[in-house]
This record gives structure tokens, sequence and C-alpha cells, in this order.
């Protein structure tokens, strides 16, 4: 079930379903016999989009997102749950909305999100649970209006100014401690949260007596524990080691007297950015397995908030090369994306693959001389060893170093594969360059779902 793909190497580029990213043939010429590849996402090339919409161009494939959606809901069909999407991850409102009609719930971190959440489905509230670690009056009170599911309470201060707000409200609210495990998780140190030494949740030992306090008050009523270890993370063990120390909790709970129906379980699924990844159907179940066997008998209602797991893959950046350019025989494409558009490069060094939108024939003299280039260096034939890089005056901005791609031309199109999750949310304006556009297709059709911004917008609101 390989995916790689024999004319590039590249990953996730197969025409085996459900990608929503697949290299399509054509024949050319006028005996239409030479041939070339084209990237489409579903139906549509993206040679069509980048001529429609220009790049940079954030291209996400619906079909995709409601594939993974249904393959995520299916693993846990055997017990009770809510899959609460973390909004963080891809916060555009095609994008809730496509979830919220498959009936998805949702995870929020701040007022912003859950006013989103909103927008689309006023019915969505009591499916959305609340996280994040600084919530203010504003947004607890926002939250107690609409009637959500969940507060995830992260300390006793919180607890208590919650009180407050429901209190003034005269709304009960519903209410989880986020409990710190100390459990460790193999993933970037930045998206890390389940040791003692990061700021989320409450230490689990300490959980017991604050859920005496909560449940003393009138207005706060305990309904679950929910954990939430980081992001990324690929190995469910830690998943596992987690869940059986908030099963021991829960028990304690119960015996306490508390009505403890709810288990959040956090997100933080990881994908394979550097190739295709096993079957996702296959691997959701080993990790439904592991969340799901510590809590069995205790019947529980279990919540989900997986992000990146849904969008990441659904997503790709579409980018022109403007110049090639060598220093010191140091190559370097410099494309129009930037880091202000996708920072996981800069920010965390992350990996993403790199594919041209159009492969195919090899025939200009300067792609020979490529070729005899990269013999010399025992590359494979038609390879050249870049960094992507974007135009902005920071030498953090780069996508790819030291890469081997194909010969890429000034004016041919990349894609930046994986980009659905944490791509467009951490989107800046640094260096004043408009937000990119993003569209969605799902099969032939093509929906632009954010427009790109305009230089004006960027300092309209300024004096
Ligand atoms: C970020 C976050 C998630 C989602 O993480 P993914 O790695 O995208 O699945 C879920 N829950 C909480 C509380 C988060 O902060």
């Amino acid at each position: 079930m390989s995916r790689r793909n024999e004319l590039t190497g590249s990953a996730h580029i197969s025409s085996e379903r459900p990608p929503g990213f697949v290299l399509h043939e054509r024949r050319k010429g006028l005996l239409r016999r030479s041939v070339d590849s084209v990237l489409q996402c579903e139906s549509v090339p993206l040679t069509k989009l980048a001529e429609r919409y220009g790049t940079p161009l954030y291209i996400y494939s619906a079909t995709t997102i409601r594939e993974r959606f249904a393959a995520f809901d299916n693993a846990f069909r055997n017990v009770p749950h809510t899959i609460c999407y973390s909004v963080k991850a891809n916060s555009n409102l095609s994008i809730l909305r496509l979830l919220a009609r498959q009936g998805c719930g949702f995870d929020v971190v701040s007022g912003g999100e859950l006013e989103r959440v909103l927008a689309v489905d006023r019915r969505a509230a009591r499916k959305i649970v609340f996280s994040g670690v600084g919530k203010s009056r504003e947004e607890m009170t926002a939250a107690l209006k609409a009637g959500i599911l969940l507060f995830n309470v992260e300390s006793e201060s919180e607890l208590w100014t919650l009180a407050e707000c429901a209190a003034r409200l005269h709304k009960i609210a519903r209410i989880a401690l986020r409990v710190n495990p100390d459990v460790a998780a193999d993933t970037h140190p930045y998206i890390s949260t389940g040791l003692r030494k990061h700021k989320f949740g409450v230490p689990i030992s300490i959980a017991r007596t604050l859920y005496a306090k909560a449940s003393a008050t009138r207005y706060l009523k305990v309904a679950g524990v929910s954990v939430h270890i980081g992001s990324q993370i690929t190995d469910v063990a830690p998943f596992a080691e987690t869940v059986a120390r908030v099963a021991d909790l829960v028990r304690a709970l119960r015996a306490d007297g508390h009505q403890v129906v709810f288990v959040d379980t956090g997100g933080g699924l990881g994908i394979d950015y550097q190739k295709a990844g096993p079957n996702f159907a296959d691997y959701v179940a080993n990790y439904a397995r592991a969340v799901t066997n510590p809590l069995r008998g205790l019947n529980l209602h279990l919540l989900l908030e997986p992000g990146r797991a849904i969008v990441g893959p659904a997503g790709v950046l579409l980018t022109s090369v403007l110049y090639r350019k060598q220093n010191d025989g140091k190559k370097f494409l410099i494309v129009d994306a930037a880091m202000n558009d996708l920072i996981r490069p800069a920010l965390y060094g992350a990996h993403h693959e790199i594919v041209p939108v159009v492969q195919g024939d090899v025939q200009s003299e300067v792609r020979r001389e490529v070729q005899r280039e990269a013999r010399s260096k025992n590359l494979p034939v038609k390879k050249e060893i870049v960094d992507v890089v974007g135009p902005i005056c920071e030498s953090g901005d780069f996508f790819a170093r030291d890469r081997e791609l194909p010969r890429t031309e000034e004016g041919d199109l990349l894609a930046i594969l994986d980009v659905g999750a944490y791509g467009m949310v951490l989107a800046s304006n640094y260096n004043t360059r408009p937000r990119p556009a993003e569209v969605l297709v799902s099969g032939k059709s093509v929906k632009v779902i954010r427009r790109r911004e305009t230089v004006r917008e960027l300092y309209s609101s300024e004096l």
C-alpha cells in the first residue's frame, strides 16, 4: 500500500482513495505522445486554481475532511461519545459548517472561537466544550448564555470566577477539571502539555480536593474529568497511560459521591508528515482501543477533541516559484508564500512534503545540464538539492532546507502538503503581507471560503 510515486518519489500522491490530492496524467502535444501529470484536489487541477485565484492559496479537500471525521467517529462506535473538533486547528466557517453538518461537536479555547461556532450553527452549543488556561469573565459569560456542554476548568481561581459568572446569570455551569497527568509524550516541546512543569491543568494529586470544593457551590455542577497531553503524538502508549490515571480518578471521585458523566480525553493524535502514513481507519481504531480500554465498565460518555488528525492532511498551500538563486553553490527556490502564511517550519522546524504541481517530461537544455550535475552527485536523475524559502526578511523564513526536489523553474507551481491544521489559523501579516485566500474543493466544485486580504484592509484600522 505504498503511496510513493514513481516519478517523483513524493509521498501522499497516489490514486488511492480517500486522499484528496492525486496526480492525474494528461497527454500533450500534437501527437499527444508526451505525458505529464498534474496534481489535482479531488477533480480540480491545481493549475486551474492557481490561474483563477492566484497564489499563495490554501486549498482544502472537503471529501477528505468528511471521510476523516467519519473514520474517527466510527472508531468509537462501541462507546457513547461526542467528537468535539478542536476549532483552533482550522477555524474557517465553511469547515466548521461542514463538520457541524456531519454531527460534529466543537472544542473552543476562546470567546472568538465560541462565536465562530455559534455563527455557523447556534444549536451546536450543546456540543461545545470550552478549554483554555486563561478564560476571561466575558468569555465565560458568553459560553454560559449560549448553554455549552462543558467547561474544562484549569485552576482553582478559574473555578471561583466561573462560579461567580454562573451565579450572576442564575445558570448552572457543568464542569470538568483539566487534570495534568504528568505523562510525557514524545512530541515537540512547544506542543507537549501533560507534564507537571507545563502551565496546563491542575495536578491530578490535588484534583479530589478541588472537586470537593466545586461541588459545595451552588452554580457549579461537577460533570466530568478532562485531559489533553499535547499535540502531534503518534504513539498511543502515552494516551493509554493518561486515560488509566484518569480512570483511577473517576473511581475515586465516584467514591467521594460525585456524578462523573464525561471523560474528555482531549486531542493530540498526530499525523505522518513524511509520507501518507498508515490507513487512517486502522490507525484511529488503534488509538480508540488505547483510549477506551482503561475506561471499560465505567459507563461514561467519552468526549474527544481531535484537530490535526481531522483536517491536517486535507489541505495544501499552493505557491509559485518567483526566483531561482545560487549562493556559493547553495541553491534556493524563492517562492511567493512565506512564514507569515505558514509558520510551522519556522516555529517548530516542522517538516512538510513539497511537490511540483506539474510533473513530467524533461526536455530543455537546462534540465539536461542538471541531469549531468545530478549524476555526478549520485542523485536520482532530474533532482536537485534546494532550500525552499519565502520573501520575508528573516532567515527563519523557509519551508524546506536541503530538500531533494525535481528540478523546478521560475513560474512553476509547488504544493506544500499537510497544511490543513495550524496553517491559516497561524498566519500573520508580517511584512504587511495580506493573508492568502482559501478554497474548499468538493468533487468538481470549488468554493472560495475566504477571499484574499487586501493591503488596504491591513492598515484601515490604523491612524
Ligand atoms: C490544541 C488542542 C486540541 C487539539 O489538538 P490536536 O493535536 O490538533 O488534535 C484539543 N484539545 C485542547 C485542549 C487543545 O488545546
